[in-house]
């Protein structure tokens, strides 16, 4: 994050550009079924902002709504994942998760977590001591620390 505690980002082609403003609530990798397949990459790492701290500067996101509550955002352009949005959970308000990959400098956001490790394709593991949550860390309990073992 830059020293006005902003930060920008966007997708491959320049077409959607957005900033994000404030720390995070939470930075980690998510290993479910669903942001694989967004994404196409074997783990999803998320800068997790609530809404009111994302804005969209330039051009617009496409939204597909993959399943109740849960919107992904994508350059319609060039196609690239840019978001993992929420609107039903009254705990947390609405939430604007950008993928990581698209900041401008992603070195400045550190994941803590893993989310859905049980999901994740079981050949892909990162040696990293940080916790392994079965589901969201809010709901669920931490299944392991550090990599499975090697087979
Ligand atoms: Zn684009
Ligand atoms: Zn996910």
């Amino acid at each position: 994050m830059s020293d006005n505690g902003k930060a920008s980002g966007g997708c491959m082609c320049g077409a959607v550009r957005y900033e994000v403003r404030g720390e995070p609530v939470w930075v980690g990798h998510c290993h479910c079924e669903s942001c694989r397949r967004h994404t196409g990459a074997p783990v999803v790492t998320y800068a997790s902002f609530k809404a009111d701290q994302v804005d969209f500067k330039i051009g617009q996101r496409r939204i597909y709504n993959s399943s109740p509550g849960v919107a992904r955002g994508f350059c319609g352009e060039c196609g690239t994942p840019l978001t993992w949005e929420g609107t039903d959970d009254p705990a947390r308000g609405p939430i604007v998760e950008v993928h990581i990959s698209t900041l401008d400098d992603p070195d400045a956001f550190v994941p803590t977590n893993h989310l859905f490790y049980p999901e994740r394709i079981k050949w892909f593991d990162v040696y990293d001591d940080l916790p392994r949550y079965e589901g969201f860390d809010f709901e669920s309990d931490v299944c392991r620390r550090g990599p499975a073992p090697m087979v």
